[in-house]
């Protein structure tokens, strides 16, 4: 099946509260402007050189995603177009953003990174560090920093459950914290392989790449 053809049909699975990031690293232009031609403008990258190309390359209607860990020092790079970035997971990184933000007079949309697989991640925050987070930015810390919501990702197993649970926790604590700052309304959650699972548990952002766009291949 083409792109197009898997867009339409995982758009079409989706419930329309849900948002469907295309996520497209490693994939080349051309494949991002066969789901632009069909309507897409929400995609999502890993890589800040690559977000900066594609960015360059692309159409100026794109909603940019940042989606995997970014780096203090790459945040200058994005701040002037980036619309969402989905895995803040410092104070350090949140104190950069805000820097980088006011410099090009702009607020930065984010979500907070929760650390909700079992596995062993580095990436994500644990529940308590989170909830420090979300409350300094409240607080109006970071000024041009605006948090809409939370982001996390399952373990990687066929565990169904286990699936499950990460997922329920996290909206658990996403409606909690959404009951003391009404900013919080997207819940990012789901990929290829999680994704239905996600939406039952209440994701209504889902970061689809490879069945979208096909297999990666990492040389
Ligand atoms: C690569 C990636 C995705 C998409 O993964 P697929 O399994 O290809 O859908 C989603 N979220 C993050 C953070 C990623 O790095």
């Amino acid at each position: 099946m083409s792109i197009s053809d898997n867009l339409k049909k995982i758009q079409k699975s989706l419930s329309t509260r849900v948002t469907l990031v295309a996520v497209s690293k490693t994939k080349p232009i051309e494949s991002i402007q066969e789901a632009y031609e069909i309507g897409h403008r929400d995609f999502g990258e890993n890589k800040v050189q690559e977000l900066c190309d594609k960015y360059e390359a692309l159409p100026q209607d794109i909603n940019w995603h940042l989606i995997g860990h970014l780096q203090t020092n790459k945040v200058k790079y994005i701040a002037p177009f980036v619309n969402l970035i989905h895995a803040v997971d410092s104070r350090k990184l949140t104190k950069e953003i805000q820097k980088r933000a006011g410099q090009c007079e702009r607020t930065i949309n984010i979500l907070v990174q929760l650390r909700i697989a079992k596995e062993e991640t580095k990436f994500g925050l644990p529940y308590p560090e989170a909830t420090d987070l979300l409350a300094a930015l409240k607080a109006d810390e970071f000024p041009n920093v605006r948090v809409v919501g939370l982001m996390g990702m399952a373990s990687n197993t066929e565990d169904q459950e286990q699936i499950r649970e990460e997922f329920t926790i996290l909206k658990t604590f996403f409606d909690e914290q959404k009951a003391l700052n009404s900013n919080l309304i997207q819940l990012s959650m789901g990929m290829s392989g999680d994704y239905p699972m996600a939406m039952v548990c209440g994701s209504n952002m889902v970061r689809i790449g490879s069945a979208i766009f096909g297999s990666r291949n990492y040389n």
